[in-house]
């Protein structure tokens, strides 16, 4: 079954993530699209992220009427920092899955530092990885090992962030159109951020 995997911090979900993964699903043809939300990532390790469950919670939301996607809480489960090589494992483990079945989402932004990864050798050997380009991506930033064993997925770009959605939401700025109605609400009634 032809899979991709979305790994992510997810704090918030926005309107960015789910339109890449939509636009990955439709031109890639998956057969299912799988999120999943890091415990702790490790580009993230100091310590101010919203709780696992706050952003799982966030996720199962932003998804609502999607038959297309899923969310995996392996990540979660398994507790400690996220590695990705880990996650990759399990789903091959788990699902059976050959190399040719299962592919990798990531934007650009975190391609850069995809070369200081746990195993990233490992990781190319495992499964696919499409690349959704971010505004400001310069390819020059990136090895040429790992640009050549990646795809670039046509996606439109824009650039919305978790960041800057933090950001505005501290600074009484509106979120609307960034995140889904249903997540402005839940980040709203737990005053998330
Ligand atoms: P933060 O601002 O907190 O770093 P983020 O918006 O980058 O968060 P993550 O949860 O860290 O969101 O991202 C999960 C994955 O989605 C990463 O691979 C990231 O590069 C990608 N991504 C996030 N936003 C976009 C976007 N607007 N376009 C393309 N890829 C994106």
């Amino acid at each position: 079954m032809k899979t991709c995997i979305f790994g992510g911090t997810f704090d918030p979900p926005h309107i960015g993530h789910l339109l890449i993964a939509q636009t990955v699903f439709e031109s890639e043809n998956f057969e299912r699209l799988i999120f999943v939300p890091a415990n702790i990532s490790p580009a993230k390790k100091n310590g101010d992220s919203s709780s696992p469950n706050e952003r799982s919670k966030m996720l199962e939301i932003a998804l609502i009427n999607n038959p297309n996607f899923e969310i995996s809480d392996l990540e979660i489960k398994r507790e400690g920092i996220s590695y990705t090589i880990d996650t990759i494992r399990e789903f091959v483990d788990d699902l059976k899955l050959d190399k040719d079945e299962l592919f990798f989402l990531m934007g650009s932004d975190t391609l850069k530092s995809f070369h200081t990864w746990k195993d990233p050798e490992e990781i190319l050997n495992l499964c696919n990885i499409i690349v959704a380009i971010r505004p400001g991506f310069t390819p020059s930033d990136i090895p040429q090992w790992v640009l050549d064993n990646v795809r670039f997925a046509n996606i439109p770009r824009f650039e919305v962030s978790s960041t800057n959605i933090r950001r505005r939401w501290r600074e009484g700025k509106t979120i609307r159109y960034m995140v889904t109605k249903e997540v402005w609400e839940y980040i709203d009634e737990k005053d998330l951020y």
